[in-house]
């Protein structure tokens, strides 16, 4: 166990950062932000912050030396450093990472513990897509394999005409069939370090041009239905990982059940709503799991609940989101709002 005025590492310095360092806080820790971008938010509300490259060998030693746990808001993290960590110490653990780095290792990792991805085929080259699209068909998607996030580095493809007009950017791609889904939903768990597992309920989650815009609960019954099959899941994904900490798995809910879209070894946009509207949020339990001390309840503490996203300049009139006094608005001290980009979110509650 971390005790109190212990340290905890975090990789990584966006919003998902900066709530788990204000979640540490309120349990008695301080946070040691890495990141090797000087306008880290996380930053601004952590004890201590290294600003320095990934592949900087002294200044991760320094920065592990320092931490007690180290953990990530952040996947895309180049893993060869990390393995420098001593084993236990980083949670979740470089494995989690690897797979989830990838979205073809992904997809089949999840496939090997019974999982169904949408029909995928990986893409090295314009023979390779002109197969894919014959093999899955139209209309699908295109990713890159890595690195991609908030619908960055995705080509829809309407038609095999389609594939034409993209530039192949040579990295390693998967092409997608596009799945006719009900709804999205995401499953959100803890584990500890004891492999205790508790589950958050299942968001209902709106996407707007790739992006996270809503997350609801309780879900529509059409997507409520594919939650315990999905957490079936999640539970296995968790376990073949020996994971600790809060893990994310994103859904499809199809006639045909629950269609696994991809993974996040790490707390999640969809499970902010839980800052508010349970008893203890992902921000909390991951910061208890890492440290070994007993897990939060995720109970709700309202029978509905919804988080809004607010971006690029949604967020500009804070005055005018709070003079509606249900709304419960962070802001992440972002600097500049550009398209696309998350400044903050409203969470309300509610009561039918
Ligand atoms: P991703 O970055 O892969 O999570 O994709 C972002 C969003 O794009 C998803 O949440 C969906 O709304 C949509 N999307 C991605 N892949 C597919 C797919 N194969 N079929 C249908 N919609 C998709």
């Amino acid at each position: 166990m971390i005790p109190q005025g212990g340290t905890i590492g975090i990789l990584g310095g966006g919003q998902l950062g900066r709530m788990l360092a204000v979640a540490a806080a309120q349990l008695g820790y301080r946070c040691h932000i890495y990141a090797p971008e000087q306008d880290s938010i996380a930053a601004d509300v952590g004890a201590a912050f290294t600003c320095a490259d990934w592949h900087d060998a002294e200044a991760l030693t320094r920065f592990v030396r320092d931490c007690d746990v180290i953990t990530l808001e952040f996947e895309n993290i180049p893993v060869a450093p990390l393995k420098a960590i001593p084993a236990g110490k980083l949670a979740p653990g470089t494995n989690a990472l690897e797979v989830a780095q990838d979205r073809l290792r992904e997809k089949r990792f999840v496939e090997t513990l019974g999982g169904v991805p949408a029909p995928f085929a990986p893409v090295d080259s314009r023979e390779d897509l002109d197969a894919a699209i014959e093999r899955i068909g139209t209309p699908g998607i295109l990713k890159t394999a890595r690195d991609g996030y908030d619908g960055k580095g995705q080509w829809r493809i309407g038609s095999a005409h389609d594939a034409d007009g993209i530039a192949l950017p040579g990295v390693p791609l998967v092409y997608e069939g596009f799945v006719r889904f009900e709804g999205e939903f995401s499953v959100i768990l803890v584990r500890g370090r004891d492999g205790a597992v508790r589950f958050w309920d299942s968001a209902e989650n709106v996407h707007e041009h790739g992006i996270l815009a809503r997350s609801t609960v309780p879900a529509d019954p059409a997507v409520a239905r594919h939650v315990a099959a999905a957490r079936k899941l999640a539970t296995e994904v968790a376990i073949a990982l020996d994971y600790v900490g809060v893990l994310t798995l994103e859904f499809f809910a199809t006639a045909a059940g629950p269609v696994f879209n991809e993974m996040a070894p790490r707390v999640h946009n969809s499970g902010h709503w839980t800052i508010e509207g349970a008893i203890t949020s992902q921000f909390e339990n991951h910061i208890r799991a890492i440290c070994g001390l007993p897990l939060g309840s995720t109970a709700l503490v309202a029978p509905q609940v919804e988080m809004r996203n607010l971006i690029g300049d949604e967020a500009s009139d804070s005055a005018a989101i709070l003079a509606d006094p249900a709304n419960r608005l962070h802001l992440y001290g972002k600097a500049q709002a550009r398209e696309g980009r998350k400044m903050g979110h409203v969470t309300r509650l509610g009561w039918i």
